[in-house]
C-alpha cells in the first residue's frame, strides 16, 4: 500500500471509503433525459435582465445577513402562507442536511418510504444517522400499514416524504400523508421538488401540524444550475434549523438572479405547465410500446419498465448508443427491477426518445 492509501486506510471513514460518488453522467451533445432538469432554457428577455442585475451586484462582499427582500419575493411567488418562516439551502439536498444534522444524535433514525430520493439515506449516513428506508408496495403505491408500523417500532427523528416521489413519480394521498404526521415523533418533511407538476400540496396545510415542514427547490423548474432551494415551516422550527446552516450558503449571484427571475415567474410557469401537458402523452406513448409498463406520475418524469425481449440495462445501454440519456434504475432496487425514469423532455426529444425505443424494441 502506498503511503497515501495507508494514511487514507487509517482516517477516512470505512463507510466512506466504500461509496462511490453520486454518479453524474458526460452529456456532450446528448439528448438529457436524465435528471429531471427542464428543457426550456429563458427567453431572451430575461437573459437580458439577469446580465444587467449580475454586472452591478458587487462580489468582494459577503452576502448580506438581511435576506427579508428574498424572502418576501420567494413566499409571494410560491404561495408560502404569510405566518410561515423560510430557510433558504444551496440547493435542497443542503436542506436535508440542515435537518439530519439539527435533529439526529448519531445513530438516530431518518425514515422514508423506499425507494425515495436516494439523497435521503447519503445525508443520513454522512450525518451519522441510521436510515431506514419502508418498501412502497409492488405496484410502487405507499405501503400506509408498514410505514406506521415502522414509525412505531423505530421513532424516527424524521421523516422525508418526497410527493410526488422521485424515481417513481408517484404522490401519496393526503390522508395517508396525515396519517404519518399525526404518527411521527419527530419531524416529518415533505419534500415538494416536484410539486409544479401536480396540483396537490401541502403548502396551505403547513402549519396546521406541528411537525411539519414543506421543502421544495427550483431546479426542476428550469433553474438547476442556480443551486436553491427553500424549506417552509412554523418559523420556531426554522429558527432552530437555521443555526445548523453554513453561514453565506446563499451567494450573491444566486440571490440577485433569483429575484430576478421570480420577476418574471410566468415564463418558469408556462414552461412547467407544458412538460406537465407532455408527460401523459408521452407516458401513453411508452405504454403503448410492447413489454412496457408505465407507472402513474404526478411529476416531470415518468418511470417505465421493460420487461420484454430486452430488460432495463439493455434498453438504457441501446439508448445511450443512440446518444439518449436516461436514468437506469434496474439494479437499484428490487422493486424497480428493469425500471428507468425518463424525464419529459421538449417536444422533439419525445419524439426522438420514442421513435429509438420504437427502433430497439423491434430490432
Ligand atoms: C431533485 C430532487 C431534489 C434536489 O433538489 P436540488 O434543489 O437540486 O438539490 C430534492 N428532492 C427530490 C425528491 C428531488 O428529486
Amino acid at each position: 500500500m502506498s503511503e497515501v492509501a495507508g494514511r487514507i486506510a487509517g482516517t477516512i471513514r470505512p463507510d466512506i471509503r466504500e461509496l462511490s460518488a453520486y454518479p453524474v453522467a458526460h452529456a456532450e451533445g446528448c439528448i438529457k433525459l436524465d435528471a429531471m432538469e427542464s428543457p426550456y432554457e429563458l427567453p431572451e428577455a430575461v437573459r437580458d435582465d439577469l446580465a444587467r442585475v449580475l454586472r452591478d451586484t458587487p462580489l468582494n462582499r459577503y452576502p448580506a445577513a438581511d435576506l427579508s427582500e428574498l424572502r418576501q419575493a420567494v413566499k409571494a411567488a410560491f404561495g408560502v402562507p404569510a405566518a410561515a418562516g423560510v430557510l433558504f439551502g444551496n440547493g435542497s439536498d443542503e436542506l436535508i442536511h440542515i435537518v439530519v444534522q439539527a435533529c439526529c444524535n448519531p445513530g438516530e433514525v431518518v425514515l422514508a418510504p423506499w425507494p425515495s430520493f436516494v439523497y435521503f439515506d447519503m445525508a443520513a449516513r454522512f450525518d451519522h444517522a441510521r436510515f431506514v428506508g419502508v418498501p412502497l408496495a409492488d405496484d410502487l403505491s405507499l405501503d400506509l400499514p408498514a410505514m406506521l408500523a415502522a414509525i412505531r417500532e423505530h421513532q424516527p427523528k424524521v421523516v422525508f416524504l418526497a410527493v410526488p416521489n422521485n424515481p417513481t413519480g408517484g404522490a401519496w394521498s393526503d390522508a395517508d400523508m396525515a396519517a404519518i404526521i399525526a404518527a411521527a415523533p419527530g419531524l416529518v418533511v415533505v419534500d415538494e421538488a416536484y410539486q409544479p407538476f401536480t396540483d396537490r400540496s401541502w403548502m396551505p396545510r403547513l402549519l396546521d401540524a406541528p411537525n411539519v415542514v414543506v421543502m421544495r427547490t427550483v431546479s426542476k423548474i428550469g433553474l438547476a444550475g442556480l443551486r436553491f432551494g427553500y424549506l417552509a415551516g412554523h418559523p420556531d422550527w426554522v429558527a432552530e434549523l437555521d443555526k445548523v446552516r453554513p453561514p453565506y450558503n446563499l451567494d450573491v449571484l444566486t440571490q440577485a438572479a433569483l429575484l430576478t427571475v421570480l420577476r418574471h415567474k410566468p415564463v418558469l410557469d408556462a414552461q412547467a405547465a407544458r412538460l406537465r401537458a407532455d408527460r401523459e402523452p408521452l407516458a401513453a406513448a411508452l405504454a403503448a410500446l410492447p413489454g412496457v409498463r408505465v407507472f402513474p406520475s404526478a411529476a416531470n418524469f415518468v418511470l417505465a419498465r421493460f420487461s420484454g425481449k430486452l430488460d432495463g440495462n439493455a434498453v438504457h445501454l441501446a439508448l445511450k448508443q443512440r446518444k439518449i440519456l436516461v436514468r437506469n434504475f434496474s439494479n437499484a432496487h428490487p422493486l424497480l427491477a428493469g425500471c428507468l425514469r425518463i424525464s419529459v423532455g421538449s417536444p422533439d426529444e419525445n419524439a426522438a426518445l420514442l421513435s429509438a425505443l420504437q427502433d430497439i424494441l423491434s430490432a
